[in-house]
């Protein structure tokens, strides 16, 4: 992948690299709620014994440990995780100017070992994160050294995918689609609460191929050879059925949260394909 538009702008980043902190943060109510499925992402596992651990108790002290020798760690996968984002914040400007609305860019939070938002403390384990309630996308870096080598997607465009997806769940709380989705939290069986979480996820997948399309259009990136099936090689790694064979050894589909590998890397293509907007409607897909 080439860049042929570059956006380093930096008003949009909040680097927290070298700074682990944790902190009790409530988070009970709908801003927490939702941020459980986004932060489910790619380890497939129950991240809330992880939040409890940094949370620092429920006397909500804060706690800092200050690392200055890892303040610039993984400089290069942040430079190109942040271009990533800001070109994926032109690409939706675009967008939503095209539909006649404005769109508000998030912050983009790069750091290491564990930190707080909104929707609660984290720790790296659980994967890179959207929060909906500070419209903050959390990225810890060495995730992308993890995927490559564990989850075997190595690759610019498997990075670009990942940072992209969670642009998409920022764009899905503009629209009211996560709202949309917190009526039903804890009100219809969790077999059907996952089901739309897949849909959610999936959608997520569409916009990041939406992305790909648009930077390529927009003159923002050129792609090469191999690039295509790094992203498809993200997606496919990260899918629900993927991850259980790899941790289990057998699947549970009534479990999925984000969609088989087959989905996630078809609705990836669509959105990459097509570069339509209105194609990405997986809530009301006949075949999702
Ligand atoms: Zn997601």
């Amino acid at each position: 992948m080439k860049w042929l538009k570059k956006n380093d702008d930096t008003s949009n980043y909040e680097d927290r690299r070298g700074m682990s902190s944790g902190r009790k943060v409530a988070a009970g109510g709908g801003i927490g709620a939702i941020i459980v499925l986004a932060l489910y992402l790619f380890t497939g596992q129950d991240f809330s014994p992880v939040m409890e651990m940094f949370s620092g108790g429920a006397t909500g002290e804060q706690t800092t440990q200050v690392d200055p020798s890892r303040a610039n760690e993984n400089e290069e996968l942040k430079v190109f995780s942040l271009r990533v984002f800001n070109s994926a914040n032109d690409v939706w400007t675009e967008i939503f100017r095209q539909n006649g609305s404005e769109y508000r860019k998030p912050t983009f939070v790069t750091f290491t070992d564990f930190t707080t938002s909104e929707c609660g403390g984290a720790s790296e384990q659980v994967g890179p994160f959207y929060c909906p309630g500070d419209e903050k996308v959390y990225m810890d870096l060495n995730f992308f050294h993890k995927l490559a080598s564990q989850f075997q997607a190595p690759g610019e465009l498997a990075i670009a995918y990942v940072t992209a997806h969670e642009v998409g769940h920022h764009v899905q709380k503009l629209l009211g689609t996560l709202d949309e989705m917190n009526k039903y939290r804890g009100r219809i069986p969790e077999k059907e609460y996952n089901e739309l979480t897949v849909k959610l996820e999936l959608q997520a997948d569409f916009y990041a191929g939406l992305w790909v399309h648009y930077a390529v259009k927009m003159g923002m990136i050129e792609l090469e050879d191999g690039d295509v099936e790094s992203a498809l090689g993200a997606a496919n790694a990260v899918g629900d059925d993927t991850i259980q064979k790899k941790a289990q050894g057998y699947v549970v589909p009534d479990s999925f949260t984000h969609g088989t590998s087959e989905q996630r890397m078809r609705w990836f293509m669509k959105g990459f394909r097509t570069g339509d907007f209105r194609q990405g409607d997986t809530f009301n897909a006949t075949t999702l």
